[in-house]
């Protein structure tokens, strides 16, 4: 068994922002499922939304997130986010990172400031097109100078270790108070399970995106985070709040290839099949809208037409712009004969972003002593019923720093004695590893097809059976045989696709991304409640 002070799960920015501000405290494990920069963090594009210009203001950030959230965040954490963000900015910058900037007439430099949907100011702090990588680029070179911080990489963390699962299992009746100890993690390149205990636990793991069929997120993101809480007891909630982003590279050789909701913000125009500006039809703010009302007029533009997508126009601004400001998006593009300069960019919606998760409070922590959530797969209220663009870095940033400050005060824990090793079965052989990799295509396309950015009651009660008979399927090569990757992560999507659908089942209303045709409009008596679910005692 491995001791530390601190394990975080995840290499993220709110895994890696937070390994930083407590390693000077105590030795910190760092556990991540493949290399260290591989992360939804390292493909942000757009950038960070934090106030730092002075046509700006808390006060006009906070209004522009309530306003995006639908009636559903929780407004007390969404001043503290904004108000504390430029501060963490600040942090940011000193450790290395480096934002794009433009210079001022009359001379001298300042940070350039981008625009995305939603927002009524340029907030948006960026590094080019390529603001993830630079932010994983200057927290893992700071990282590396910590001599208390060590990184697992190619390690999957299986399942969280807690009191009452100990006391389950040695057939003690669970004591009153719950508390996380550790973590059970497959060790990839030695093909075993390990045990890593530790006081203080982070799920730092992000967002659930390859739940869904098409996605804009790297394919770590099989929600592991969210389905190891729920499993352990935690409450999860609004996982019915799934951001799709309107537009995603349609093309197909292209896996999950983001076109940045920036390019809209730089005067990009949505076209249908016909070449037709559509967005004037659905909102005032016409191609920068809200994503859910940008995604759900695409998808209604493409059933009306039939067409396989719709397109964005970028080519009435100078080529030379265009390459300066996008250049990844650029060449990228380029490499599949698309010049952005010339050429409208074929795009379709994909599953972008989480916005539930499991329940914490501003400073991370959740309903189990020891474990805190931070980051996207933590649900503190900001976002509500949808995310405004960009602020999700920020809450990573905000909320780590919060949680770090919070471990300080942590009681320590009841020694424990002994958390027994991990017991596994017998080998996969060939044929069963089929039924694995078609249980996973089917999951994707079922969360697609019924639980996508438009729902029905019938879809979503058919979707919830479906799942329910898969996850029997699933529990019985879970615990007959040795674990792999592939097993572990189709076991949590399957999870995360259950969770979406009882959280979507709860809610007899259309709200924020969630649009049920059953139930076309809001109904005031959901405004300011979240759909929660909780593991029942007894499983
Ligand atoms: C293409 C794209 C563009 C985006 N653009 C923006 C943007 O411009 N602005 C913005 O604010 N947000 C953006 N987002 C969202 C934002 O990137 C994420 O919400 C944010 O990076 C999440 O950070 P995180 O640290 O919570 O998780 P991540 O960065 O996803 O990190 C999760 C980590 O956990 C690890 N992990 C997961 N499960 C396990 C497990 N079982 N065992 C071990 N390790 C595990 C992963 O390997 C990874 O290291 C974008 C997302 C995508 C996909």
């Amino acid at each position: 068994m491995k001791h530390f002070d601190f394990i975080v799960l995840g290499s993220g920015i709110a895994g890696l922002s937070f390994a930083l501000k407590v390693a000077p405290r105590g030795r910190v494990a760092i556990i991540t499922k493949k290399n260290k920069a591989e992360s939804n963090t390292n493909y942000a594009q757009g950038g960070i939304a934090a106030v730092t210009s002075k046509e700006d203001s808390v006060e006009i950030h906070v209004r522009d997130t309530l306003e995006a959230g639908a009636g559903l965040c929780h407004e007390d954490v969404v001043r503290t986010i904004v108000t504390e963000g430029p501060a963490r900015i600040a942090e940011l910058i000193e450790l290395g990172m480096k934002f794009s900037e433009r210079e001022i007439d009359g001379g001298g430099r300042e940070l350039d400031l981008g625009r995305e949907g939603g927002h009524s100011k340029r907030r948006i702090l960026h590094a080019k097109d390529v603001t993830g990588r630079e932010i994983e680029r200057a927290l893992l070179n700071a990282v590396a100078l910590h001599d208390n911080i060590e990184i697992f990489e190619d390690h999957l963390v299986i399942d969280l270790i807690t009191a009452h699962k100990l006391h389950r299992r040695a057939g003690r009746e669970a004591e009153p108070a719950d508390r996380c100890l550790g973590a059970y993690v497959f060790d990839k390149s030695a093909n075993r399970v390990e045990t890593f205990a530790a006081p203080f636990v982070l799920l730092a793991t992000g967002g659930c995106g390859k739940v869904y069929l098409y996605t804009t997120n790297p394919d770590i993101a099989t929600g592991d985070g969210v389905a190891m809480a729920y499993r352990a007891g935690a409450a999860v909630a609004n996982m019915e709040f799934i951001q799709f982003h309107p537009t995603c590279l349609y093309h197909p050789a292209a896996k999950s290839f983001l076109i940045s909701e920036a390019v809209r913000g730089e005067g990009g125009v949505l076209r249908n099949a016909a070449g037709e500006a559509f967005m004037d039809r659905y909102h005032p703010l016409k191609s920068l809208a809200p994503r859910d009302i940008v995604a759900r007029a695409i998808d209604s533009e493409m059933k009306k037409s039939g067409s396989d997508c719709v397109f964005l126009d970028i080519t009435e601004k100078p080529a030379r712009f265009i390459i300066d400001r996008f250049p990844n998006i650029y060449s990228n593009c380029l490499k599949f004969g698309i010049d952005i300069t010339k050429d409208y960019i074929p795009v379709v919606p994909a599953a972008h972003y989480q916005c539930g998760g499991v329940v914490t409070n501003v400073d991370g922590r959740t309903d189990i002593a020891g474990l805190y959530a931070v980051g996207e797969v933590a649900c503190t209220g900001l976002h509500g019923a949808n995310r405004l663009a960009s602020n999700s870095l920020l809450e990573a940033l905000v909320c780590a720093h919060r949680a770090a400050e919070q471990a300080r005060l942590e009681p320590e824990p009841a020694v424990v004695v002994d958390i027994p090793s991990w017991h596994s079965g017998k080998a996969l052989n060939a044929d069963e590893m089929v039924v694995v990799s078609h249980n996973w295509d089917e999951i994707r396309r079922l969360m697609w097809d019924y639980v996508g950015i438009v729902r029905t009651n019938k879809r979503l009660q058919r979707a919830r059976s479906r799942i329910i008979n898969l996850q029997e399927e699933i529990r019985e090569y879970y615990w007959g045989y040795i674990v792999n990757s592939d097993l572990l992560e189709l076991r949590n999507i399957a999870t995360v696709a259950e969770l979406i659908i009882q959280c979507a089942l709860q809610r007899p209303e259309s709200r924020g991304l969630h649009y049920n045709l059953d139930y076309p409009n809001l109904d005031p008596a959901w405004a300011q409640r979240d759909s929660v679910v909780r593991r029942p005692p007894s499983t």
